[in-house]
């Protein structure tokens, strides 16, 4: 429906005005009846709608489970994603819910964050890409999205009051990157900004973050929500660029705001803007609430199991011990099979509708020539090692031909609000594993778990499935899986290092009081690993598959290419196994020389697609100027360097079938503005400055003593270098004179007014 905004905002006193910048209560927007403006809901949000009943936090209705977002981005698939939306949307209509909070975006700095769980990856470009899939699916309902939490928020200690600190290239090229492409491509109807400062000032109130960035560099047309209870000071916020603050600031909030326009602190005009935003989301909302859908919850039980199979990665897999073979004695063992770990703890934890537990799906699963013993070998509320559930255990995997043991972390291990200690499992889990290993040599190990954890016992278990936390119906998927219904097609989109302290993060985490500083910069998750060669537990991108396939063919539609123009990448996929399966295609892009400091290699395109056996498809990349840029803090801009980048395309980051290179010529060549102490070398890697400071070189030469002695080999090699470094004020000094500072400046002069 049609509706005059700008009027409706003109009809309204200041009051009104002020008191439609925070939330009615806990989840909903104010409405204001005389000017038929409603209110409209929000819940949690991301993997399921948790629309809380009453005022008890965790009593929520019940609602379909989705696997969490580390699962879900382990599916490496945008499509899979957009369908998660999809009904994701129709239970929030069916609920009348506007807004679903999610999806988490942000970075996994360190696997000790408590809520890596639900965030989807190391990497910007996969979190952004499955990002916009997720929202677009979500909006496709008419539901909104708040894409959250805007930004560096990557820890959950001390998450209400600490600054990050993080340099402009990294903010950009990391952190800002996981939301940039999702807000660009997809336009979520709300952003949420983090709890957190960043750089010295909080989310909330930081106006380079919500203006200056979203608002008007990426476009942003939503409104942005703080997390609840992010605001610090509510008219710096709205000066800032927050339109609404959440929950309710019970009458605090807009108290503030009245008294700052009627003293002059704040300029009316910006309230005017911040709830014309307001409202074109609250009646696009209303718009498009539909109050006759209701949901297959039967139909959606059955996509989590589905979806839980496109995201689980096996890790690893001796001896084709999986799938497992029927016509054996098999044991269950874990408390996991029975009482399944499959969602994370705080505010997105949902009430689903049922669970699904692994025991019973392999049960139905294996039939009547298969034997199933089941030993729980742990206690669930408890780390404690029992001894008796472990022998009781090893006598089960002793009488088994493969034993399947369920472990991983358990509930309190995370969640929202604080960060693990460390990445092991509880030691009654790893006992156990080492027990049936003991016992048996056909062990399996199946994990639930948010985020990586060590496994000191890898060499021990013929093969390892990461089963993520998978939602709901997650014990079917690993059943599924186990037994090979499906193949495993999931990719770890975080790498699993091998102990905690390789990761790049770990001598600034979670930093000191209320600081964090990201010292690391980019050199995030493989971006480190690679350029380090440090051999990690496994890369970034891995994950197997029962089938195997074959990289050839690469090629480029161009091979050189200006930073304005796209280049195609082609490649071709062969199953070449048994078995139908999917891969994940993906490429990374490595700038063979540069001057500015960058990662060994980046992920700039995936793809995944589905193969029979004997199969082959081509897969095509498009690379644009993004894929070759980084960020250059004094343009303010992404720049690329004229070179040559090589584009490498496998089936993880530390397996590159394939390689070709392509040639970039920037359209911008950048300028150094010089000055007495810039160097020989800066001069002469400038084809301007090489001619510009040509003569002076040769006088310099003739009438330095120094330079004379490079006449032996020794010398040399000490001239050459201090020659090269030798700031240009220098060469008066090393002259004994005979060059002036007139000449200096005035070559300075000649080049600084070249443009
Ligand atoms: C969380 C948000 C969540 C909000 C509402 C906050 O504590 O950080 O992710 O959406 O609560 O439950």
């Amino acid at each position: 429906m049609a509706r005059d905004i700008k009027k409706i905002i003109s009809q309204m006193t200041l009051e009104e005005k002020a008191s439609l910048c925070s939330g009615e209560d806990r989840w909903n927007t104010r409405a204001i009846e005389r000017l038929g403006i409603p209110s409209i809901m929000m819940s949690d949000g991301p993997h399921g709608l948790r629309k809380q009943m009453g005022e008890k936090f965790f009593e929520s209705v019940p609602s379909t489970c989705f696997p969490s977002g580390s699962c879900l981005a382990s599916s490496w698939d945008r499509k899979l994603l957009e369908k998660v939306g999809i009904a994701l949307g129709e239970e929030c209509q069916a609920e009348k819910v506007s807004i679903l909070l999610g999806p988490s975006v942000n970075i996994k700095r360190s696997p000790l964050c408590g809520r890596n769980f639900e965030y989807y990856s190391e990497d910007p470009y996969l979190s952004s890409e499955l990002a916009a899939s997720y929202i677009k699916g979500v909006q496709s309902q008419g539901v909104g999205t708040s894409i959250k939490h805007y930004a560096a928020n990557n820890q959950e200690h001390r998450r209400l009051t600490v600054d990050a600190k993080v340099d402009k290239r990294t903010l950009r090229e990391i952190y800002l990157a996981s939301f940039e492409g999702a807000v660009k491509q997809s336009q979520p109807w709300t952003v949420m900004c983090a709890y957190n400062k960043v750089n010295g000032k909080y989310c909330a109130e930081n106006k380079y973050l919500l203006t200056d960035i979203l608002k008007e560099e990426w476009g942003h047309e939503g409104f942005v929500i703080s997390d609840w209870g992010a605001v610090n000071e509510r008219v710096d916020g709205l000066n800032a660029g927050l339109e609404l603050e959440m929950p309710s600031s019970y009458g605090q909030g807009e108290k503030k705001i009245i008294e700052a326009v009627k003293s002059g602190k704040l300029d009316e005009e910006i309230l005017d803007k911040t709830v014309e935003r307001l409202l074109t989301i609250i009646f696009k909302a209303v718009d498009n609430q539909n109050r006759d859908v209701t949901y297959d919850r039967e139909a959606h039980h059955q996509m989590v199991r589905e979806v839980a199979r496109q995201c689980m990665v096996l890790l690893k897999n001796e001896d084709y011990i999986l799938p497992l073979k029927k016509d054996s004695v098999l044991a269950v063992i874990g408390a996991f099979a029975k009482s399944p770990r499959y969602q994370g703890g705080g505010s997105s934890h949902i009430n689903p509708i049922r669970i699904e537990n692994a025991y019973d799906e392999i049960i139905k699963i294996a039939g009547d020539s298969t034997r199933v013993l089941y030993a729980s070998g742990y206690k669930l509320d408890s780390d404690e090692v029992d001894e008796n559930l472990i022998s009781e255990a090893k006598e089960m995997a002793r009488q088994s031909d493969v034993a399947v043991v369920f472990a991983g972390l358990p509930d309190s291990y995370e969640s929202e609000a604080y960060d693990r200690k460390n990445i092991k499992i509880p030691e009654s889990h790893s006992r156990l594993i080492e027990a049936v290993a003991g016992v048996n040599d056909n062990m399996i190990v199946v994990l639930s778990n948010g985020s990586p954890v060590e496994m000191p016992w890898l060499s021990k278990a013929k093969a390892v499935l990461e089963g993520y936390l998978s939602g709901q119906a997650g014990g079917g998927a690993m059943a599924d899986l186990l037994f090979g219904i499906e193949s495993p097609s999931g990719k770890l989109a975080e790498t699993f290092p091998l102990k905690l302290s390789h990761n790049p993060s770990y001598l600034n985490y979670p930093g000191e009081e209320n600081t964090v500083e990201y010292r690391e910069g980019i050199f995030i998750g493989y971006r480190y690993y690679d350029t380090k060669d440090i051999k990690p537990l496994f890369p970034f991108g891995h994950g197997l598959s029962y089938t195997n396939f074959s990289y050839t063919g690469i090629s480029l539609d161009k091979k050189e290419i200006s930073d304005s123009e796209i280049v195609n990448v082609t490649v071709k996929v062969k199953n070449t196994g048994k078995v139908k399966g999917k891969e994940v295609v993906q490429l990374y892009v490595r700038d063979v020389k540069s001057s500015v400091i960058r990662p060994e290699k980046e992920l700039k395109g995936f793809v995944k697609v589905e193969l029979e056996p004997g199969e082959e498809k081509k897969v095509t990349f498009t690379l644009g100027k993004r894929a070759f840029a980084y960020y250059n803090v004094d343009m303010g801009d992404w720049h690329v360097e004229s070179g040559d980048f090589e584009i490498l395309v496998g089936g993880s980051s530390r397996d590159m079938a394939l390689k070709e290179t392509v040639s970039v010529k920037s359209s911008i060549t950048i300028r150094k503005k010089y000055s007495r102490n810039s160097t020989i070398e800066d001069l002469m890697n400038d084809p301007i400055g090489v001619k510009a400071i040509q003569e002076v070189i040769e006088y310099f030469k003739e009438n330095s003593p120094i330079m004379a002695a490079a006449d032996d080999k020794q010398n040399s090699n000490i001239v050459e270098a201090f020659f090269k470094f030798l700031p240009l004020r220098g060469l008066i000094t090393f002259s004994n004179g005979a060059i002036e500072e007139e000449m200096i400046n005035k070559i300075i002069q000649q080049l600084n007014d070249t443009t």
